[in-house]
């Protein structure tokens, strides 16, 4: 299957920051066979052209914090602290998951990451790997899945297991998942946080990837009270710990990264250790990441949505408006994180955040065919005066006209193209019901509290 995609001004954030006003993307199968002017586009052999005129061509967006799994427990997190929202909702919906859930879950979430504009994603850490395998495989996205460990600390006795189990897990997913769905799907190790996670089994993760050729996937420094922890029982805080462990790297996905020093703000740079940045959920409860400490450094930082109990939106374009916009506020300059760097978080910088910049992340010949057309042709998003701007601060997920990856389309015409999704949105409502109450999670009344 051939398509030209014709007429569309196309942003290729590539190398030489090419953008073509009336420009054409052909895809042939699953890979980028043209990027340039309509003009210059071949005519021959073409099976379907999209008319772009009006709209612009990105390459597809990464998401590169997402909870698969989490997605039935949207609401059942909201106002309270984060270690309420870990030990008395999330525990709790997370350990009593069946396999059946985690596939609606996944479904569900990636139904939502496709009206966003995402063709990719990196998966925190579910239980059931192999659900979210089977629900990625139907619906067509491209992703990262991931397992996530806990061998030690306060947790869920079915969730804690011995360093050595954690790891032959996490083997097993690598030899069984990546590479699969045509290569759409990879496998990561991912750690939890430091409160759940001995130095052995960090260490063992690092060698684990190094050895297979694949990151990590961690969460760092979310809260002061992790930093704390940190400091009291390894005496160091989190990432100068993780440091000295000698386990940060360029294959070292630092997820949220807020509770920093100026001293491991360094540590990053040196490391080349990438972050995904999740405003949405650091303005819920965690704090502000030093994004323009980072940028001006040359740490790398890609965006992301965290889950839906503690975001509540898996919306990528929500995350790009805001990362565009809290640094200023808190900085007190319109000049830090502009729309340049917020557009490239979700596309180029992402896709080297998550080791695949060689397939995805800009539009190059050659590369894989993923892509998202955005028709800005409403009242919230035009006029056009600097259209990298309006993506940014003015873009909606109205604005999403058509998704693609590999060359397949998933979302046209307002409707996703390859899972009913009437049947996951009834079948989501009906299972999210029965897990909460199945996990004993009690949330307040609020009529009542007024
Ligand atoms: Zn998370």
């Amino acid at each position: 299957m051939t398509i030209c995609i014709r007429g569309g001004l196309v942003v290729t954030m590539d190398a030489e920051h090419r953008v073509f006003a009336e420009g054409a993307v052909v895809l042939e199968d699953d890979r980028i066979a043209y990027v340039g002017p309509a003009d210059g586009a071949p005519a021959a052999g073409i099976d379907r052209t999209i008319d772009a005129k009006g709209k612009i061509v990105l390459p597809g967006l990464i998401n590169s914090h997402v909870h698969l799994s989490q997605h039935l427990g949207r609401g059942i997190g909201d106002d309270v602290s984060l270690l309420t929202w870990l030990h008395e909702r999330i525990w709790p919906y997370e350990s009593s998951m069946t396999y059946e859930d985690s596939y609606v879950s996944s479904l569900l979430c990636g139904i939502e990451l496709v009206r966003t504009g995402v063709t990719c994603f990196a998966e925190a850490g579910g239980q059931h790997v192999a659900a979210m395998a089977e629900a990625m495989e139907e619906l067509g996205l491209r992703g990262i899945l991931a397992r996530s460990i806990m061998d030690e600390g306060e947790g869920p006795a079915s969730m804690i297991e011995p360093t050595d189990q954690c790891i032959a897990r996490q083997q097993d997913l690598i030899d069984r998942f990546h590479g699969s769905a045509e290569g759409r799907l990879r496998v990561w190790p991912a750690c939890r946080t430091i409160f759940n996670c001995s130095d052995a089994l960090y260490l063992q993760t690092k060698e684990l990837a190094d050895r297979a050729g694949v990151g990590i996937h961690a969460h760092v420094a979310e809260i002061p009270d992790e930093v704390e922890f940190s400091r009291q029982t390894r005496g160091d805080t989190t990432v100068a710990h993780l440091e000295s462990l000698g386990v940060l790297a360029e294959n070292f996905l630092s997820v949220h990264t807020v509770w920093l020093t100026e001293a491991e703000l360094d540590i990053l740079a040196t490391r080349g250790v990438p972050v995904s940045h999740n405003p949405a959920a650091a303005m819920r409860v965690l704090g502000f990441a030093d994004i323009p400490g980072m940028l001006e450094r040359g740490v790398l930082v890609a965006l992301g949505t965290d889950g839906a109990p503690s975001n509540n939106r898996m919306n990528l374009i929500s995350e790009m408006y805001l990362a565009g916009l809290i640094h200023k506020g808190r900085k007190l300059d319109p000049q830090v994180v502009p729309a340049e760097a917020v557009l490239a978080m979700v596309t180029r910088d992402a896709a080297k955040a998550l080791l695949w910049e060689d397939e995805i992340g800009s539009l190059d010949v050659g590369t894989r065919a993923d892509i998202t057309i955005v028709n800005p042709r409403t009242a919230g998003m035009l006029p056009l005066h600097d259209p990298v701007a309006n993506l940014v601060y003015a873009m909606d997920t109205t604005n999403i006209s058509t998704v693609i990856v590999d060359g397949r389309i998933l979302l046209e015409d307002d409707t996703v193209q390859t899972v009913d999704e009437e049947a996951v949105l009834a079948e989501a409502q009906a299972r999210a019901a029965e897990l909460v109450q199945r996990a004993g999670i009690r949330l307040p009344d609020r009529f009542r509290s007024l």
